[in-house]
């Protein structure tokens, strides 16, 4: 669509994983300016504080890589190169190490914030021609344990909701999220629904009494880390007052005798005491999902990041399960998900454990079936790497050389002074990102100039599954390059054949084509159909008369074995690392309202800057008083690993015992002391390999200068 003086392009929001559309005019001078596109499904016109500024990120190129830069070695400056010398370097170094120690010697690390395109040829290279599984994501640290659980209980990794079951729902039970301040879009949905429906009931579960908690029903403010004795004592109402969906329990799930043989173990008294909530409480949820029609459960990284996560989201699925309350409208288990493409990187298999189309290398047919279609070698059955290994191995020396794409490890990687360590220790580091100020920069060896959003075309996938395509509006500044083609050049120096896409199109027409006859099938949708459209649900078949799939398991058919659903009963042991006399606080981590990640986007917005300018310690003013802390008072907190220093902000709506840091400062000024992950430890969920970002054990105390 043009007009005289502007042109407009349609493109989604490069944030959370709710996946607004935006409409984006450009000028005549290529300044952009912004609104939400009122006939997106998503977001129907509105945007949050981060989406409408937006514009502010693209038209700022003052902190951009202009140019690719190389040191020839460690003792020497980085320098500027041109584009055929740094990637000839590197491939000519990647081959080096691939021929004396093996293909499992390098790796990619990878973004949920890239595009499936990028995704797409990162996985194909490593996987298909390089012949390692070592590329993994910083969707890790976020969605990994909701994939498992998907894949436990319903036998796919797949969202089975779609957003419009917000408007069709009248229970809610959100927990270990604030959508509020992390999914504002969705949240308004969820307000006005609530706003014209008194009626509406929402449970929230968090430690924190947060913005989400303003419409809440009943907050269960519950012990961290205390989720699954929360979800099971809850179960065990819904059963004994029999208000569980018997028919659907018994024709089309497996498990449940398990299950209520787990969720009996503990009374709901002796349950309350360990999530130290108060036991009626407890029955008000389980009389609330009784009494309801549509029952969605909203979860992230409450659940997900955590030492149980798996279990946490399972034991929160098996409400959705036992009360039937899955595959009709206004119900079922909805994962939010925090970056912008996490879904659309699962989909082409960017992830250590996986093959495209949610195939899987432990199965020699899905492997075989995916080296015919690549046509490089042969794909290795021992599954990679994943976040946090690859820097454990970078220090161990078992991993020579690392390819960071577009995220920031040293601010967002758990322990992440241990990281550092790690980079320090790397023989080789490529890092490719848009930005000149992220940490890892100083570790190194070739810095390869991205372009970022607007600067490239491409698709993402939303929580919803929703496909949307993003198209290109202005040139990229200096000599920077899409992630796509920076792969694509790098694979052919390395002599491979398959890398010469035409476009974007070619390498979405090739995904699509390998997704055919999956459970995630999108071979039906038309790239051009989907620029004019804006945005398709999978999954779409390429079969007469399908068409988008709005929402999974209508006909109550899984994607198990048996086509049943899987109730798996969970102990509720929480493994986190214990609390003391020393290190007597649990600290949690997580987002707030106007930043996002590590800040290289909104950290150049001032308006954004402005709602919280500065990371700060969240204190009970019970906890506060005991340590003689006043607000604003610079604070001392330690845990095992590390420290921060930095102001406290009293709250009573922490719990007593609990503190709270905002995820997103790293290092400011040469000083790390903002950075939480500093002190998080990098225990993982042992199936997921998500790390525990919401528990460890810290101390607090004044600092008083020496
Ligand atoms: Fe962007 Fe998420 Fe805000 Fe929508 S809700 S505008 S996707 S940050």
């Amino acid at each position: 669509m043009s007009t005289n003086r502007k042109e407009t392009y349609s493109s989604t929001c490069c944030y959370c994983g709710t996946g607004c559309g935006i409409l984006v005019s450009k000028d005549k001078k290529g300044v952009v300016s912004l609104e939400g596109d009122a006939d997106h499904p998503v977001n129907k016109g509105m945007l949050c504080s981060k989406g409408m500024n937006l514009h502010h990120t693209a038209n700022d190129t003052s902190d951009r890589l202009l140019y690719p830069q190389m040191r020839f070695n460690k003792n020497m400056p980085l320098q500027r190169v041109n584009w055929d010398t740094a990637l000839e370097r590197t491939a000519a170094v990647f081959k080096t190490f691939i021929d004396k120690y093996g293909p499992d010697s390098v790796a990619f690390y990878m973004s949920g914030q890239c595009l499936t395109e990028e995704y797409y040829v990162v996985n194909k290279l490593m996987k298909g021609f390089i012949g390692s599984n070592n590329i993994d994501t910083n969707s890790r640290l976020c969605m990994s344990s909701a994939v498992v659980g998907y894949k436990m209980a319903l036998g796919e990794d797949s969202v089975p909701i779609c957003y419009d079951d917000i408007e069709l729902a009248d229970c809610f039970m959100v927990t270990g999220a604030n959508p509020a301040w992390c999914h504002p879009i969705i949240w308004r949905r969820v307000e006005a629904h609530k706003s014209a429906n008194p009626n509406v009931k929402i449970i929230v579960i968090d430690p924190r009494k947060t913005d989400t908690c303003s419409i809440a029903d009943l907050h269960l403010q519950l012990n961290p880390g205390t989720d699954i004795t929360l979800n099971n004592a809850i179960g065990r109402i819904l059963i004994e007052q029999g208000n569980i969906d018997y028919a659907f329990v018994a024709h089309h799930t497996e498990g449940y005798e398990r299950y209520k043989q787990s969720v009996f173990e503990r009374s709901v008294q002796e349950a309350a005491e360990i999530c130290g909530v108060p036991a009626k409480d407890i029955e008000l949820a389980a009389a609330y999902i009784a009494a309801s029609k549509g029952f969605l459960t909203m979860w992230t990284m409450g659940l997900n990041q955590s030492a149980v996560g798996v279990n946490k989201n399972l034991s929160l699925i098996n409400l959705n399960l036992i009360t039937g309350h899955i595959g009709k409208p206004g119900s079922g288990p909805f994962s939010l998900t925090g970056q912008p493409n996490a879904m659309g990187g699962r989909e082409v298999g960017g992830l250590s454990n996986l093959l495209p189309a949610h195939r899987v290398l432990n199965n020699p047919e899905h492997r075989a079936e995916v080296e015919k279609f690549w046509g490089g070698g042969s794909i290795s059955a021992q599954p990679g790497l994943t976040a946090t290994e690859m820097f454990e191995a970078l220090e161990s020396g078992k991993l020579k050389a690392i390819w960071i794409m577009c995220t920031n490890p040293l601010v967002s990687l758990p322990d992440v002074r241990k990281a550092e360590k790690a980079l320090r220790k790397a023989k080789y580091v490529v890092v490719q990102d848009i930005s000149n100020k992220p940490e890892t920069l100083a570790y190194a060896d070739v810095i390869l100039p991205a372009a970022t959003w607007l600067e490239k075309e491409g698709t993402m996938t939303n929580s919803e599954r929703r496909i949307s395509h993003l198209s290109k509006v202005i040139d990229a500044p200096g000599e920077a390059l899409p992630d796509r083609e920076i792969i694509c050049r790098f694979a052919q120096k390395m002599g491979y054949q398959g890398f010469d896409y035409k476009d974007d199109q070619a390498v979405y027409k090739e995904h699509a084509a390998l997704t055919a006859g999956t459970n995630i099938d999108v071979s039906g949708v038309d790239y051009e159909v989907l620029k004019t459209q804006k945005t398709v649900q999978w999954p779409y078949p390429k079969v007469a008369g399908s068409g988008e799939t709005k929402r999974l398991f209508t006909d109550k058919q899984f994607y198990t074995p048996s086509s049943k659903a899987i109730l798996h009963p969970v102990a509720d042991q929480n493994t986190s690392e214990g609390t003391d006399d020393d290190f007597p606080f649990v600290l949690t981590t997580g987002r707030i309202r106007d930043q996002w990640h590590t800040m290289s986007k909104t950290g150049k917005v001032n308006k954004l800057n402005r709602h919280i300018p500065k990371a700060m310690l969240e204190i009970h003013p019970d906890d506060a008083f005991l340590l003689g802390i006043k607000e604003d008072d610079v604070v001392e907190v330690r845990s095992r690993r590390g420290d921060v220093r930095l102001k406290a902000k009293l709250s009573d709506g922490i719990k007593p015992g609990v503190v709270f840091l905002p995820m997103h400062w790293g290092k400011l000024l040469n000083n790390d002391l903002n950075r939480a992950n500093n002190l998080t430890n990098s225990l993982l969920d042992p199936i997921s390999k998500e790390p525990d970002f919401k528990y460890c054990a810290v101390s607090v105390q004044k600092f008083i200068k020496p």
